[in-house]
C-alpha cells in the first residue's frame, strides 16, 4: 500500500467506513473499493475467499455454520417468535385481567418441586390455552402444576379425557 493510498485509508478509519475508494487499480487490475481495515480491493478479498473455500470445504462449512449460530443466537428469532406468541395467547385468553402476581405462586410452586423432587415441573393449563376440543383461559383457576412429562402426554388434549383414561398415570 502506497503512501498516496494510505491518507485515503486513513481517512476512511477515522470516520468510521468499510470502504475507501482510490479509483486506481489494484495489483491485479481491479477497479473497486478496498477495505479500510486492510487495505486489499473487494474484489480480491472476494476472489481470496472463494478460493479459500474451494480449498477448504470442510472448513468452510464449519465457519459458515457458525456464522449461522452467531446469526441465530443474536437475533433469536424463534424464540422471540415464540415468546411473542405465547404472551399474546396468554394476554388474550387472561380476560379478567388477573394481575401478574395472581401467576407467580404456581410458577414458584413449579420451581420448588422440581428443585425438591429432581423431577422437572411445570405449569400446566389444566384447560389448554389451545384444546383439541376446549380451550382454556390463562387464568390462576385453570392453572396446575404437574410434571414436565405428565404436561407433554397432556399436550393439547382435552383434560377430562386424559385424567378419565388415567393417561397420567
Ligand atoms: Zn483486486
Amino acid at each position: 500500500m502506497s503512501k498516496r493510498y494510505g491518507r485515503l485509508q486513513k481517512a476512511a478509519l477515522d470516520a468510521g467506513e468499510m470502504f475507501y475508494y482510490t479509483g486506481v487499480p489494484c495489483k491485479r487490475g481491479h477497479v473497486d473499493v478496498r477495505y479500510a481495515s486492510i487495505g486489499m480491493c473487494r474484489t480480491c478479498v472476494r476472489e481470496q475467499r472463494k478460493k479459500w473455500a474451494a480449498d477448504n470445504p470442510e472448513r468452510y462449512v464449519e465457519v459458515e455454520r457458525a456464522k449461522t449460530a452467531r446469526w441465530v443466537k443474536k437475533h433469536n428469532v424463534r424464540v422471540n417468535e415464540y415468546n411473542a406468541r405465547r404472551r399474546a395467547e396468554r394476554s388474550r385468553a387472561n380476560v379478567f385481567n388477573v394481575p401478574r402476581s395472581a401467576f407467580s405462586p404456581f410458577y414458584k410452586d413449579a420451581q420448588r418441586k422440581s428443585l425438591e423432587t429432581g423431577i422437572q415441573h411445570v405449569v400446566d393449563h389444566y384447560y389448554p390455552l389451545r384444546g383439541e376440543t376446549v380451550s382454556g383461559l390463562h387464568v390462576p383457576w385453570n392453572l396446575q402444576v404437574i410434571t414436565e412429562e405428565e404436561n407433554l402426554r397432556k399436550k393439547n388434549k382435552h383434560p377430562e379425557t386424559f385424567y378419565k383414561n388415567g393417561e397420567n398415570q
